[in-house]
């Protein structure tokens, strides 16, 4: 018999589950394999009932059921397990088919993982999926890259589940070789870190500093979500803040203020490291999450350090709207460092990014989609080497009106105490990215001074290097 199935995948935890669904309405047909193959039925039974989505209890079952070239799509948990299926499912397969890795793997890990196949004359795509689990089902956005050779056979079925945005562009297009596509996905993560951080710390100014209610809070996220900010992140914070426990009484004030961090957010700090890239915002929104973890000494320091009175005075509307400012100013600075740092990595690893692209790619389907990042998308598409977000004229604009608030908003929260590591970081990343003359004049003579590692002079020619002996001593 004719094998008949387009794409095969495994792993039906609830991304799986519903990718499968998504692309089973969109005429594909998908043959469901999980290793606990009990949930393979369970499956069939339930979200999977009446498709045409075929449920295979063994790989080699899987493999007869696949068109040619055979398409594999992974959506396990990321790191070892995806080795170990790459391996399991390899002597299956026969040159020319496609491995995909749909989970949050590292782009280390992926570049790796398409050197292997492609050495076995397969090919390799790791892919970002973002969105979530609602994502996944209605149309997520999608990043891949990998093996060039591969995305034609995979374009039709990615493009055709992902989120689209108004005029019909698919989010989601071809990112690079290699690790490209969950390095992109990686600091898409990264800039989501940012974007809640952002969002938290005006809900802190907006409850200590003005003393709004979780309802008044929402109304305002909701006016917040009519301009600029118009964003799914500012939205659903306007629902959580309206949520009611049982009792009536905001649901939001009786979770537990810690939080964790996981795989991602800590990576694209750590590449930003290696690339020299300062993703100064991202790595407070990471930083900000540690801290929120330490709650016991929290608690023991709230009682050593006494804060003051944090009440704010004067006209409440004006204030929320400089917060709206800050933050958006705050927004556009967190971006252009992630995309200094995607540029960064495509240099380093020859990979010829699409900036204009992965703006339309985040634009739906994704935690971060905003009408923003359509701004982004035109900014690119105006200069295709717009060598940084905030002199794109449509940004330097928009920052300078925001200025004024953005400035007011950190200074009063630093003198009643109200912390904005996000908003502040932004603030001080913009004066000295502004800077013509930065003080590293006087930490090169540090350097040279205790370690004679010697310093460039003003008024010579760059690549010359000069030493002192700055204690006159032999
Ligand atoms: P998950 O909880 O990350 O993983 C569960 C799946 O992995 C199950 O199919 C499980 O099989 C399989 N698995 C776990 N350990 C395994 C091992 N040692 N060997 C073989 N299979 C193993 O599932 P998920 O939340 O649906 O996420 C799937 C991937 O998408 C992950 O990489 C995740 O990071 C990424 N992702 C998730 C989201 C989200 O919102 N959840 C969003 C974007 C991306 P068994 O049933 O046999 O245990």
């Amino acid at each position: 018999m004719e094998p008949t199935a387009d794409i095969a995948v495994i792993g039906l935890a609830v991304m799986g589950q519903n990718l499968i669904m998504n692309m089973n309405d969109h005429g594909f047909t998908v043959v469901a394999y999980n290793r606990t193959t009990a949930k393979v039925d369970e499956f069939l039974a339930n979200e999977a009932k009446g498709s045409k989505v075929i449920g295979v209890h063994s790989v080699e079952e899987m493999v007869k059921n696949l068109k040619r070239p055979r398409r594999v799509m992974l959506m396990v948990k990321a790191g070892k397990p995806v080795d170990e299926f790459i391996d399991h499912i390899l002597p299956y397969l026969e040159a020319g088919d496609i491995i995909i890795d749909g989970g949050n793997s590292l782009y280390e890990d992926t570049a790796r993982r398409v050197k292997y196949v492609e050495s076995k004359g397969l090919l390799y795509i790791g892919t970002g999926v973002s969105g979530g689990e609602e994502g996944a089902r209605k149309g997520p956005s999608i990043m891949p890259g990998g093996s060039p050779a591969a995305w034609p056979h995979v374009k039709d079925i990615f493009q055709s589940i992902a989120a689209k945005v108004a005029d019909g562009s698919p989010c989601c297009d071809w990112v690079g070789e290699g690790g490209a596509g969950h390095y992109v996905k990686m600091v898409h993560n990264g800039i989501e870190y940012g974007d809640m951080q952002l969002i938290c710390e005006a809900y802190q100014f907006m409850k200590d500093g003005l003393g709004m209610t979780p309802d008044e809070m929402s109304e305002e996220f909701a006016e917040w979500n009519k301009a600029e900010l118009d964003s799914y992140l500012i939205e659903i914070t306007r629902d959580i803040l309206a949520k009611k426990d049982e009792d009536g009484s905001p649901l939001v004030d009786k979770i537990l203020d810690t939080a964790g961090q996981k795989g991602t957010g800590k990576w694209t700090v750590i590449s930003s490291a290696d690339l020299g890239i300062p993703i100064t915002l991202m790595a407070e929104a990471v930083y900000s999450r540690c801290v929120s973890s330490m709650k016991d000494l929290r608690v023991e320091a709230s009682k050593a350090f006494k804060p003051g009175n944090p009440k704010i005075t004067g006209d409440r509307k004006q204030w929320t709207k400089d917060l709206a400012q800050a933050l958006y100013a705050s927004k556009i600075v967190s971006y252009a460092q992630g995309y200094m740092l995607m540029r960064a990595a495509a240099e380093q690893n020859g990979w010829n990014l699409n900036y204009g692209g992965i703006a339309l790619m985040w634009r739906g389907g994704c935690i971060i989609r905003s009408a923003f990042l359509g701004d982004i998308k035109d900014a690119f598409d105006k200069n295709k080497k717009l060598s940084n977000l905030l002199l794109a004229p449509f940004f330097k604009k928009a920052i300078k009106s925001a200025q004024r608030s953005w400035r007011k908003v950190v200074s009063t929260a630093v003198k009643k105490g109200i912390p904005v590591p996000a908003f502040s970081t932004a603030l001080a990343f913009f004066d000295g990215f502004r800077s013509e003359r930065l003080p590293a004049n006087l930490l090169q003579a540090q350097r040279d001074y205790f370690g004679a590692h010697t310093y460039e002079r003003t008024d010579k020619a760059r690549g010359e290097f000069f030493h002192t002996n700055w204690t006159g001593r032999g």
